[in-house]
């Protein structure tokens, strides 16, 4: 079994689809080694077990909205794509999505996956509760008010407990417009950058920070929010655009203000169709929004040596959230994301310069993306590290839910 970029092969000895979630806490008691996968969106060997992996599309895909309560109670297997669909209908949404809504609510929120927002958490900012089949088979549901038990697993990287079910806040179901300028002056970006990313409901810079300006920038505005009349020297694109020049925009959300759902313009790319290229590898590091200006200028320094490896970049935003292992824990954050060629030894052997260039920074990477964990000082990083290892340990004495990523960031939870 593949991951969806196809860059790896998992090593699991075994591939189970349980029918319950009683059978499924058999197995995982009964397992050495199980971890569950959604839908094969990361790049890294998060995922990755070499004993069992699990699928839940064979469980009950529940979708229960609460009215009263404003909330919706999900499977762990649940796509954001059918999840919209659902509460569409019923005339709610949720608060953001992330580029694509083909991935899996529970293996999204595990890695702390975003979309863009100067006021917008992450999409782990939407959950209230999670229940999940800890280590010994026990199945738990915990809440905000379970506080530090709760805040550890909502982003747990997958290491706390395999989630069979979420409950995540909704709103009123809002209407939207998507435009996209081209050409912004990287000298206006840098010194107006917070009017910049603040200037829609969410926004994203597309560039592969050479010359002098930024391709594209994407404005998804809430109806009401008043049309700009000018915006930093950019131009309005005439036509369609996807955020790869050479891509047709026929797999990208409705673009040139025209008003549509939230679910059809809050990702870039349509559900019906592949997202991004395809053919890619990405990478992802998030710092405090504070130092964006001076970070993307170390960025556009290594523009040279982008250039043989990058198809795009992406610059977003997100607000705070409190959960312990998130890279948004605690700071407002901006997030800058490379759409990398399939180039992976290439790739690979050029992250850690960028990784460096990164580093004064306080950048955190992507849980689900390509990074290189010997090089970051995680306690440093993540205040509440070492209580996220302490409670991983605690409820996976034998490591069941390890792997080499997770036991290299994580330590070694049982010598094998
Ligand atoms: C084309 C493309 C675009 C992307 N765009 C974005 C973006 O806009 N923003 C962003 O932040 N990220 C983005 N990503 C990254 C992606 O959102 C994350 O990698 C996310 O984790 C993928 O979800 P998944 O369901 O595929 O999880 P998987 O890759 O299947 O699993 C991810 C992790 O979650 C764990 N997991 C999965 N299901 C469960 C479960 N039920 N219980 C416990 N653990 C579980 C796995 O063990 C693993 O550790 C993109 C990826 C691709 C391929």
């Amino acid at each position: 079994m593949k991951n969806w970029a196809g860059n790896l092969e998992y090593a699991s000895a075994d591939i189970q689809r349980p029918e319950s979630v009683a059978e499924l806490a058999e197995l995982v008691a009964r397992s050495d080694r199980i971890k569950a996968l959604g839908s094969r969106h990361s790049f890294n060997t998060v995922g990755d077990t070499d004993g069992v992996h699990v699928l839940l599309d064979a469980l009950p895909q529940q979708v229960e909205l609460d009215r009263e309560r404003k909330t919706v109670r999900v499977s762990g297997g649940v796509s954001y794509g059918a999840l919209c669909r659902v509460l569409e209908k019923s005339g709610f949404a949720i608060h953001n999505l992330a580029s694509l809504p083909h991935i899996s609510v529970a293996g999204a929120v595990q890695t702390g996956t975003h979309g863009s927002g100067v006021n917008n958490p992450s999409l782990a900012g939407a959950v209230e509760s999670i229940d999940l089949v800890r280590a010994s088979g026990e199945q738990v549901t915990l809440s905000r008010a379970d506080g530090g038990d709760f805040l550890a697993s909502v982003v747990g990287l997958g290491a706390l407990g395999i989630v069979t079910g979420l409950e995540l806040a909704v709103r009123p179901s809002f209407r939207m417009r998507q435009r996209v300028l081209e050409d912004l002056p990287w000298e206006r970006a840098l010194e107006k950058l917070n009017a910049i990313l603040s200037s829609a409901y969410s926004v994203s810079l597309f560039t592969d920070y050479a010359g002098e300006t930024i391709s594209q920038v994407w404005l998804k505005a809430l109806d009401g929010e008043p049309p700009l009349q000018e915006f930093f020297g950019a131009t309005p694109a005439q036509r369609p655009r996807h955020p790869l020049p050479e891509m047709s925009a026929e797999n990208c959300t409705l673009q040139l203000d025209e008003p549509g759902l939230w679910l059809d313009r809050l990702p870039h790319f349509r559900h019906e169709f592949t997202p991004s290229k395809g053919e890619e590898l990405q990478s992802e590091f998030i710092l405090p929004l504070a130092h964006a200006p001076a970070a993307l200028q170390a960025v556009r320094a290594l523009a040279d040596r982008l250039a043989p490896l990058l198809f795009v970049s992406e610059v977003r935003t997100g607000a705070a959230d409190e959960f312990w292992l998130s890279p948004f824990y605690r700071q407002q954050s901006v997030a800058l994301h490379f759409t990398w060629k399939p180039l992976q030894r290439e790739v690979e052997a050029f992250l850690p310069e960028l990784e460096a260039a990164l580093r004064p920074f306080g950048a955190r990477p992507h849980w689900g993306k390509l990074f290189s964990p010997d090089g970051y000082d995680w306690e440093k990083l993540y205040p509440r590290f070492a209580d996220f290892r302490s409670f991983a340990a605690a409820g996976d004495p034998e490591g069941k839910f390890r792997n080499g990523l997770l036991d290299s960031i994580l330590g070694v939870a049982v010598p094998r």
